[in-house]
């Protein structure tokens, strides 16, 4: 089929195409409509027939830090692949990005954490720290600790393993066996306490519950705990401010290690390079990917501390594990500039004021009778959906995340009843109060069920 696009045929043919070749992540099989997009710059991007849209959803995935269109990151990019756009990292090979880009991560990184081994992004990135935590039990002669705890509504990826320690139960229908020796536990979630730890303050409830769970599998057994350092696909939850610093101390004391998935909060989207750190985490291993490059190249980086670089890959150790585009040199060159201009440009202050203007502006939001919750977290913004502000029954996101997309041209993201911002860091006020004044237009039309009435 040949195809020469015209701005009234483009839409039609694309989304025919599309329905015939193309499996979508995360696709609904009833959703046949198609949002086919060309181009983006800045805050916006463009659809087949021309249509602008605001992107408050980071690229629909919290990626986007930079914004689209960086001329810069696609002159570094060609620029690499004229040099050196490739050449594999295994063995003794290795090239001037990936070893930049990994001193440039180690001097970003809580104290202590100086080792990087790279992917092609979240879930291969995840799946590489269990492996590395796994690994370095192993090697130190502790061969039965192979269990990783991960928690209820933390999402970590799609793979067999990142899938597996995914707190969402649909990524892991009809898939199974999975990953065997993974435990859940409960997360932090100060908006439904009541409903999850009864009269129990929440900290306490959490920290005996891992206490039990440590104690039935053995603490001789268990590999390491991951957990995002604020939920967020899980709906922008922090935890309270006790809950990172007591799960180390547990952790520690029973020589389990910890994992950070900071896949979504790493390079700046809470107001911090490293939202772990400040929470008091202490992570052992933290995961990230998503802004290292804002969604420029696929690639994502996993930082360890000395002692398990060491005990994993040094001197008398063997790592047999990497993928092809381990440190990819233009991913790698494309890492680098990005990470310059999220310096030069002082993004990662923006996520603070940006979270600030959206809290203002959404304000007449959180009084709407089915947004429950209103949670902002730096650059991270979630909006709870329920049916009834008493009983906090859940409803679906989903259809007014379409109604804004249709009538407004405004992006953002659904996780069932989540409605999640997560805009560039570069956005002005300007477009946060054209974005907010959409989602206040449509919620307060929302109904019980979920569905936006007519106008
Ligand atoms: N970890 C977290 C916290 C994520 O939010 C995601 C993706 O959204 C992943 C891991 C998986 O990353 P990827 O989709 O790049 O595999």
């Amino acid at each position: 089929m040949t195809y020469s696009p015209t701005p009234s045929d483009s839409t039609t043919f694309l989304m025919e195409l599309d329905h015939r070749h193309l499996i979508h992540p995360h696709q609904t099989g009833a959703q046949r409509e198609r949002c086919v997009f060309v181009r983006s710059k800045g805050c916006s991007v463009w659809d087949t027939a021309g249509r602008e849209y605001l992107d408050v959803s980071g690229g629909g995935n919290w990626v986007a830090q930079v914004g689209h269109g960086r001329a810069e990151l696609a002159e570094v990019a060609a620029k690499q692949m004229t040099e050196l756009a490739y050449y594999s990292s295994f063995f003794e090979f290795s090239n001037d990005k990936a070893v930049r880009l990994a001193e440039r991560l180690a001097g970003l990184a809580p104290e202590g954490i100086n080792k990087v081994f790279y992917s092609g992004g979240g879930s291969e990135g995840v799946d590489s720290a269990l492996k590395i935590a796994r690994l370095y039990h192993y090697n130190r002669g502790a061969t039965e600790r192979s269990w990783i705890i991960g928690r209820n509504l933390g999402y970590h990826g799609a793979s067999l393993g990142s899938g597996t320690v995914t707190g969402f139960p649909p990524m892991q229908q009809g898939v199974g066996p999975l990953l065997p020796h993974v435990e859940r536990v409960s997360p932090p979630y100060p908006y439904r306490a009541s409903e999850l730890y009864g009269d129990a303050d929440p900290t306490d409830f959490l920290i005996d519950e891992l206490t039990a769970t440590i104690e039935r599998l053995g603490p001789g057994n268990v590999a390491a705990m991951i957990g995002e350092p604020m939920l967020g696909s899980g709906g922008v939850v922090a935890p309270p401010p006790g809950y990172w610093p007591r799960v180390r101390k547990l952790l520690s004391d029973n020589g389990i290690l910890l994992i950070a998935d900071e896949v979504v909060t790493g390079y700046g989207r809470t107001g911090v390079w490293f939202d772990s750190a400040r929470r008091g985490m202490q992570a052992d291993i933290i995961v990230t990917a998503k802004g290292i490059t804002s969604g420029y190249a696929p690639m994502g980086a996993i930082l360890m501390s000395d002692e398990i670089g060491e005990t994993i890959a040094g001197e008398g150790a063997y790592f047999f594990h990497g993928h092809t585009y381990h440190g990819h040199p233009t991913a790698a060159a494309v890492a680098l500039a990005n990470l310059d201009i999220i310096e030069r440009e002082g993004l990662v202050d923006r996520a603070g004021p940006i979270g600030s203007w959206f809290q203002a502006a959404l304000d007449p939001a959180a009084e709407l009778p089915h947004v429950g919750d209103l949670r902002v977290e730096g650059a991270a913004i979630c909006l709870e959906l329920v049916g009834d502000r008493d009983t906090k029954q859940p409803i679906m996101a989903g259809p007014a995340v379409l109604e804004l997309r249709r009538r407004h041209g405004v992006l953002v993201r659904d996780y069932g009843p989540m409605m999640i911002l997560s805009p560039p860091l570069v956005m002005e006020q300007q477009d946060i109060g054209r974005a907010a004044d959409a989602v206040i237009e449509v919620l307060a039309r929302v109904g019980p069920d979920g569905e936006p009435n007519a106008r």
